[in-house]
């Protein structure tokens, strides 16, 4: 069998030094690239642009899409005027994104979202976010941890039905944490499979015929040296290459 091609979406950084500050380069963090390559698949960067037709031309010619981490996503795309705790954002990539995933669903190609990507499928969908930690009453644990990027920080439960469960055989896991923002209202045709103990949603699973799992850690981070990190991996290749 060959390897599916795995387009995983990419972002901008600025130079902020040098001969070249205030330049612009297309990327994606490392830990994307080999987790996807440990898992048996072909990562190909998909490079943020504002065109459409070259989003879609990119993303057909994939058998997966890999939704990364980053920006927050700007209040206004779920109803929202933007609060105090907001963070970074970029609206060129929020629409980025969301043509991204509304393009791999038309297409049924099978879909990994994690941190931000997360977040994107859920609006998407229809839902909404907390713009901070701190708009969530019941919130209590530290989700944005000052840790190596792969130490995991805080627990996990998983709904024992859940795809999440079945791939990792159990229905906990202590994962690393990188978030200040977290699902408020869930999207249609989303189900919760995870939750940290002060009850933020963790992860999220599509409830139709496509394949859709949401991680809101970072298993890219985790996969250097924890096997359910690679299992999530394994199993979102495997899908995408069954759909050839
Ligand atoms: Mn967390």
């Amino acid at each position: 069998m060959s390897k599916p091609l795995i387009g995983v979406s990419g972002s901008h950084i600025v130079d902020d030094h040098g001969t070249f500050a205030g330049y612009h380069r297309s990327y994606v963090n490392d830990d994307y690239i080999r987790s996807v390559i440990e898992a048996g698949g072909v990562p190909v960067i998909l490079p943020f642009s504002s065109q459409d037709s070259v989003v879609w031309e990119m993303l057909s010619h994939m058998d997966g899409l890999l939704l990364s981490g980053g920006h927050d996503l700007y209040p206004l795309t779920y109803g929202e005027e933007p609060l105090q705790g907001i963070g970074a954002v970029w609206p060129e990539r929020d629409h980025f994104d969301f043509l991204l995933t509304r393009t791999a669903e038309k297409l049924g190609l099978p879909i990994m979202a994690i941190c931000r990507g997360h977040q994107v499928v859920n609006v998407v969908h229809g839902g909404s976010l907390y713009q901070d930690l701190r708009y969530d009453k019941n919130c209590y644990i530290k989700h944005s941890q000052n840790q190596d990027p792969a130490t995991a920080t805080h627990t996990v439960d998983i709904e024992k039905d859940s795809r999440f469960a079945k791939i990792i055989g159990a229905t906990s896991l202590v994962t690393n944490s990188h978030h200040h923002q977290t699902i408020k209202a869930v999207g249609k045709g989303l189900k919760v499979t995870a939750r940290a103990k002060d009850g933020t949603i963790e992860a999220l699973e599509g409830t139709g015929r496509n394949y859709l799992q949401c991680y809101q850690f970072h298993p890219e981070m985790m996969s250097i040296n924890n096997k359910q990190a690679q299992l999530l991996f394994r199993d979102f290749v495997q899908t995408c290459a069954r759909k050839r």
